[in-house]
């Protein structure tokens, strides 16, 4: 037979089937009222039934028992209503960990947020006058003296910070930026460098090739289309072997001397000595790079600070000021949440009171959670798996020191009747969510990113997922 022809005939085929499956349909009411109750607004409800019922229309074949579509369909329902932000348990020992909304903010940030979401407050009012107030005013204040620098100011992000620093410098025929090879990267979630430049209107002008960019480099380099030099920290990878760098001070002399404005995205912007909070490397602070004659620096408020998700500009004051006139500036600004958020972190750093939760989780010794390990591993007796306390390496993690690893402890876990990969699966889809990771047989859990006060909670979502 002719292909032509066997097409035809199960086309057919299928025609029939659907007409007689297609009377089973599930109807949208009835299905509604199957489905119960559900901690989901009715209109998100009917439309994924409606989406559903759709899908079965046009795939008869997948038709099934009533019974077993509400079944299937509330177990949908249930996942989508765990795409919503819910608080997780990270035991993954990734401090800063991207998916899981980078830095915890401490409990007076928490209800300093509470306090400032209910009420009116004074954003841009000033209360000594009874005028209009500037907006961030004591923020700009304090992100000038952790950052080191003459003005600081805050963004949405330091994407958002590299992109207004850019159009603010580029402009007429000034439109390159000199940057070298070893810096053209990828920060993580697609945001890459040059893309970035490429966005903001500015030509890419590299220089040097990836292992070697000499200041001579950037001097062959400079013409009168230089917008700016950009120097970007290399914060998720190292190099090692025949490397070369033009240093920091000798290409601020340079863009000096040529009049051209040198910035650096510094990242992950830790404003504290990482090496006293834990075992990890040192990590340069914006006051030691705005101290080497950088015009500007960029950082972000939710990694090494601690805060929430912002872009920190710190640097030259006629600069900062340059920036904060740019109609797209308007487009980046922070809101009063967020904006109460970086008062409070930066307040944290200034006052040196250790209490930013993320400098508390790096400094947390390894005798203190083997102390709470060894606890939670006696109210896990009896379970079905074999359940011990381990050694773990936690990370700083959020694409920022990536050599260094910092010791902890686990609690691991070797379910008896439950494959590992369903243990996580019930780990992650409990009441309350914990996210490890698995190992030589074992599922692990590190307590560094657990918070102590989760202890309780954490050790009820294992017995709920053992049992
Ligand atoms: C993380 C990072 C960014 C992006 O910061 P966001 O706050 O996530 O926008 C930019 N540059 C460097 C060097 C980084 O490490």
């Amino acid at each position: 037979m002719s292909t032509g022809i066997t097409q035809k005939l199960e086309h057919l085929k299928q025609l029939k089937m659907s007409k007689a499956d297609l009377s089973k349909l599930p109807a949208v009411e009835k299905t509604l009222k199957a489905l119960g109750e559900l901690d989901l607004p009715r209109p998100i409800v009917l439309g994924y039934v409606r989406e559903s019922i759709e899908e079965l229309r046009n795939n008869p074949e997948l038709i099934e028992e009533f019974e077993s579509y509400i079944i299937k369909t509330r177990k949908e329902l249930e996942d989508i209503s765990r795409t919503k932000i819910l608080s997780v348990l990270n035991g993954t020992g990734v401090l800063i960990h991207t998916n899981m909304g980078r830095s915890p903010l401490s409990e007076t940030a928490a209800d300093r947020l509470r306090e400032i979401a209910q009420n009116y407050n004074n954003l841009e009012l000033d209360l000594n006058t009874g005028e209009r107030g500037q907006r961030a005013a004591y923020l700009e204040r304090a992100l000038a003296i952790i950052s080191g620098s003459e003005m600081a100011t805050a963004v949405n992000n330091c994407a958002a910070a590299l992109v207004i620093i850019l159009r603010h410098f580029v402009r007429g025929n000034r439109k390159k930026i000199i940057i070298s090879r070893s810096q053209l990267v990828e920060i993580g979630g697609g945001f890459r460098i040059p893309d970035i430049l490429l966005a903001s209107g500015a030509e890419l002008h590299e220089i040097g090739t990836t292992n070697k960019t000499t200041l001579q480099d950037y001097k062959n380099a400079i013409s009168d289309e230089t917008a700016m030099i950009l120097k970007v920290h290399q914060s998720n990878f190292y190099m090692g072997g025949f490397i070369e760098n033009a240093e920091t001070e000798e290409l601020a002399k340079l863009a000096k001397s040529e009049n051209i404005p040198f910035c650096e995205d510094l990242g992950s912007g830790a404003v504290m000595n990482t090496e006293e909070y834990g075992p990890v490397a040192h990590e340069p602070t914006p006051s030691e790079i705005i101290s080497k004659g950088v015009d500007l620096l960029c950082y972000s408020g939710d990694k090494l600070l601690g805060g929430p998700q912002a872009g920190i500009i710190a640097g030259k004051k006629e600069f900062i000021q340059g920036i904060k006139k740019e109609p797209f500036y308007r487009a980046l600004r922070c809101d009063k949440l967020i904006l109460s958020m970086l008062e409070d972190i930066s307040e944290e750093h200034l006052k040196e009171n250790n209490s930013v939760p993320l400098l508390k989780m790096l400094s947390t010794s390894v005798n203190e959670l083997e102390t709470r390990a060894n606890i939670i591993k006696e109210s896990l007796n009896g379970l079905p798996a074999l359940i011990t306390v381990g050694d773990g390496e936690s990370r700083i993690g959020g694409g920022t020191m990536p050599k260094s690893s910092i010791p902890s402890k686990t609690i691991d876990i070797a379910p008896k009747e439950i494959s590992l990969k369903n243990l996580a699966s019930r780990l992650r889809k409990n009441e309350n969510p914990v996210m490890g990771y698995i190992t030589d047989e074992k599922f692990r859990i590190d307590l560094r990113t657990i918070f102590p006060r989760q202890d309780q909670t954490l050790t009820e979502s294992i017995i709920k997922s053992l049992t």
